[in-house]
């Protein structure tokens, strides 16, 4: 029992030190009138390719972004989105034990690494994982988690943890659905009964459907941030 209690109390303790870090890379992010979007979701719901999409999208409209891009292993993903000449820091969660998710110190050493970078809006392509990145607070303003049609409809009622803490669920390879054959009032009637205030965005990362919408979501939200200052 009594060992029990500690590692409760252990996990207690990281999660705070988690949250008091994410506070202080909010901190950073406003004395440099940055915003910050977070895109969680499964391994192979296409977050390279979304991000893909959406970073000419967000240069078109004037906006400078930079990149954190996790990975368990291999800079694959960062080196696909390289042609698009922004700055991106590598995380290579291998290095600290394999971690499946960002943690908010490993996030300020990735800040710290663009920080001489001009940058207006940060996108971080978090670790394929739909379980623990949703409990570390990454310091970002708005969650997203992705999942594609291929994941099946029940997805959001198997992993609710993540949906609810997620400000937006964008549903990837829509042009997939009629092969597949998807529900995709289902999975929008899942979504909704997890989190009713989930923004839901359905989306061809292939296509580029839906990445406009997206993109002037991110905008939105990154110029009501800072309408005051
Ligand atoms: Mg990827
Ligand atoms: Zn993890």
């Amino acid at each position: 029992m009594e060992t029990i209690l500690k590692e409760i109390k252990i996990v207690k303790n990281v999660m705070e030190k988690n949250n008091q870090l994410a506070n202080t890379i909010r901190e950073i992010l406003v004395s440099k009138k940055q915003s910050m979007f977070n895109f969680m979701s499964s391994p192979g719901s296409g977050k390279t390719t979304l991000l893909d999409k959406l970073i000419p999208f967000l240069l078109s409209k004037g906006y400078k972004i930079g990149i954190i891009e996790g990975d368990v292993q291999t800079d694959n993903d960062a080196k696909k989105l390289q042609h698009h000449n922004i700055p991106i820091a590598l995380i290579n969660t291998s290095r600290f034990g394999g971690s499946c998710h960002l943690a908010s110190n490993v996030i300020l050493g990735a800040i710290e690494e663009l920080k001489e970078e001009e940058i207006d809006i940060i996108l971080i392509e978090n670790v394929g994982n739909l379980i623990c990145p949703a409990s570390y607070d990454t310091g970002s303003d708005k969650n997203l988690v992705i999942l594609s049609v291929t994941e099946g409809e029940d997805k959001p009622l198997k992993y609710p943890g993540i949906f609810r803490k997620t400000q937006s669920a964008i549903i990837n390879k829509i042009d997939l659905a009629p092969i597949l054959e998807t529900d995709m009032n289902q999975i929008i009637t899942n979504i909704k009964q997890i989190n009713p205030d989930s923004k839901i965005f359905q989306i061809s990362a292939k296509t580029s459907v839906g990445i406009e919408e997206l993109g002037l979501w991110i905008i939105e939200n990154h110029q009501i941030k800072y309408m005051n200052l």
